[in-house]
């Protein structure tokens, strides 16, 4: 059975056919590059990399893990010399500024890539992903000097790089972190304490690692107005810009965890060690947030790998396994039994997995245009536009696309039956690798806090409205269609449903602050399913209009239409459930004594 294939075809689609990439490259500036001819052929050749080399390492990397020995993590058989691979052939430097070593391609390009590599390998592909963080932070708040020793060696590959937020005692919470930066008479500080859970924070795979560290001055504010943003290295950089001597911060062990077991997830302890601030002193939170959110669509990217590996596989598996036959009459009758695709349930079960990976990838890519345009489009208005509707999607793609993405992959363990259950199909790794989505990069129900409280209420409901009207737009465009009639009537009439909820929300919560709360989850994945109606509605748009040219690839777009047939009266009547849930209020959740829980 094969691992991994790029589904090119469907990127093309999403990307071309419903998103209008070539006109998004050629009006933004600074993006002209990236030609339709050039994606393609930089799709095609990072594809052959996914499924040649680093898919074919996803099983290993699950059964052998990471190992430590003394403060030594070595990765697992194959990672170090894939990563060599993906170093020679430039693939770290492609979205980056050419300043310092970079391609300069936009950065939804990365993001493309990012799904191919994640699908194909999540463990393997987070080694790359934190740089791109690391890199990101110092492009955005490094002196010339810091880009210059740090940025340029992470562009190259040469060097990696980490983010050190958490701590034993705080997660969520970063107010209460505690790790301190003193003060050097040289211009440096001194950096001591213990993070716990650092993704690549040790392994064999590059010469140096880059810790961007989170720490407090002596005389910091309490809380998160008193954090400040430190460059701490694995290795100090000699005179001559390679890795000198070793930097006072050691892994002091790796987590045993339930999935990505080839990445190594460190305990790190900082003695003392040599660090760098970047940014101004106790502005390292808001540093930081200038690109969370570009790292949460690396996140949202998680729910969507998983659910697009879950579904190529059970798709495969679901063609070939015969039991039973079909409820209709045979339909292999030379066979012993019908491939149980045949019967409804396991369809079903495809076919959700189907919908949410390709919803999914629309709703990414679309996230990835705004990428480009809050960083690039020509008026600030035009840039902040793009900036408050990615602002607005960004907790909904995070923690919408990864709890589908879970159900997704779960379900695609389903259709094995209890091969699903077993090692060998890789099934049960793609569950368990897919659960740390939900939780890391702010949980979900940090993500539906943020949505609801910041983004939404907070604004007046301003960047929902963003959204909204686009919606609407497109329903009125559709006016007269018939045949888009089953897809418009209920997008038009959850959209503007989900303007009332907010609205119901917000007044509750002026009386009592713990119904936000309440809604929070409820409310963000009613948004989640209303964002994914939209995309496919249009997806169903586009494959209409393609059946009516007569277009060649008719089961291409059939198929198109069949699925968002499936999503919108299989799926979006989840948001009936979800109405009647947040209506409920918080009583039925707060009224009961925390003492009263059990007894
Ligand atoms: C495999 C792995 C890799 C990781 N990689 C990194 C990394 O590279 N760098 C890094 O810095 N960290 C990393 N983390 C840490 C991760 O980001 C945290 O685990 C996460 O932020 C949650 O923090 P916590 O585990 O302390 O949970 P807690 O903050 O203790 O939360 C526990 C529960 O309470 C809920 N909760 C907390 N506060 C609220 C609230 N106000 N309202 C509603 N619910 C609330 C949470 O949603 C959660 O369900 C990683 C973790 C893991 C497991």
């Amino acid at each position: 059975m094969s691992d991994y294939k790029a589904p090119l075809r469907d990127m093309h689609f999403a990307l071309y056919e419903v998103l209008g990439f070539e006109q998004h490259y050629q009006n933004t500036p600074g993006c002209e590059e990236a030609s339709t001819d050039v994606v393609s052929a930089i799709l095609e050749e990072n594809a052959k990399f996914c499924e040649n080399v680093l898919a074919p390492l996803n099983a290993v990397g699950d059964q052998e893990g990471c190992q430590w020995n003394d403060g030594v993590v070595t990765t697992p058989t194959g990672f170090k010399e894939a990563y060599q691979q993906y170093v020679e052939a430039g693939w770290p430097s492609m979205t980056h500024d050419s300043a310092h070593g970079g391609q300069g391609l936009p950065h939804s390009l990365g993001i493309l890539l990012s799904e191919m590599v994640g699908s194909a390998n999540w463990s393997w592909g987070m080694y790359p992903g934190l740089s791109h963080g690391a890199m990101n932070t110092l492009s955005a708040h490094g002196t010339d000097d810091q880009k210059q020793t740090y940025l340029t060696k992470l562009v190259e590959g040469a060097w990696t790089g980490t983010m050190c937020l958490t701590e034993p005692h705080c997660g969520t919470d970063l107010g209460m972190l505690r790790t301190k930066a003193e003060p050097n008479a040289d211009g440096s500080y001194s950096i001591s304490g213990t993070k716990i859970f650092i993704s690549a924070g040790e392994h064999d795979m590059a010469e140096n690692i880059v810790h961007i560290v989170l720490a407090r001055l002596p005389d910091a504010p309490a809380g998160t107005k008193g954090i400040s943003l430190f460059i701490v290295p694995k290795h100090l950089p000699a005179g001559d810009g390679s890795a000198g001597d070793r930097n006072g911060v050691v892994c002091g062990s790796i987590e045993h965890k339930m999935g990505i077991h080839g990445n190594a997830t460190c305990v790190l302890n900082f003695d003392g060690a040599r660090g760098y601030l970047i940014g101004p002193p106790n502005r390292g939170l808001n540093c930081m947030f200038t690109f969370m959110n570009a790292a949460r669509i690396g996140t949202a990217i998680q729910g969507l790998a998983h659910a697009e590996l879950g579904f190529q596989k059970s798709l495969e598996y679901a063609r070939e396994r015969l039991q039973m036959r079909s409820l209709s009459g045979p339909k292999n009758p030379d066979g012993a039994a019908d491939p149980i695709i045949v019967h409804p349930d396991v369809r079903r079960m495809l076919l959700t997995q189907k919908a949410f990976a390709e919803g999914g990838r629309m709703l990414i890519y679309f996230a990835a245009q705004q990428v480009d345009r809050s960083e690039h489009a020509e008026s600030e208005e035009d840039r902040k536009a793009a900036d408050d509707l990615l602002s607005l999607l960004t907790p909904i793609a995070k923690a919408f696309l990864t709890e589908v993405g879970f159900e997704a992959a779960n379900l695609g363990l389903q259709c094995f039956g209890g091969h699903g259950f077993i090692q060998e199909w890789g099934m049960e790794q793609n569950v368990r690798d897919c659960r740390i989505a939900m939780l890391y990069e702010g949980t979900t129900g940090i993500q539906a806090l943020d949505l609801l409280g910041r983004k939404v209420l907070m604004t007046q409901g301003e960047t929902l409205r963003v959204f909204t009207k686009m919606v609407h737009k497109f329903c009125q465009a559709q006016e007269g269609n018939a045949e888009m009639e089953p897809f418009i009537a209920p997008l038009a009439e959850l959209n503007a449903k989900w303007g009332e909820l907010t609205l119901h929300i917000g007044g509750v919560a002026l009386e009592n602050p713990d119904e936000v709360g309440a809604a929070s989850v409820d409310y963000l994945m009613f948004s989640g399913y209303v964002t994914l109606a939209y995309f496919w509605a249009l997806a169903a748009s586009v494959a209409q209009a393609k059946l009516a040219e007569g277009d060649g690839d008719r089961a291409f777009y059939e198929s198109k239409v069949q699925t968002a047939r499936f999503y919108f009266q299989r799926i979006l009547p989840r948001t009936q459930t979800l109405e009647t849930t947040i209506k409920s209020g918080a009583g039925n959740l707060m009224d009961l004594d925390a003492e009263a829980f059990a007894f």
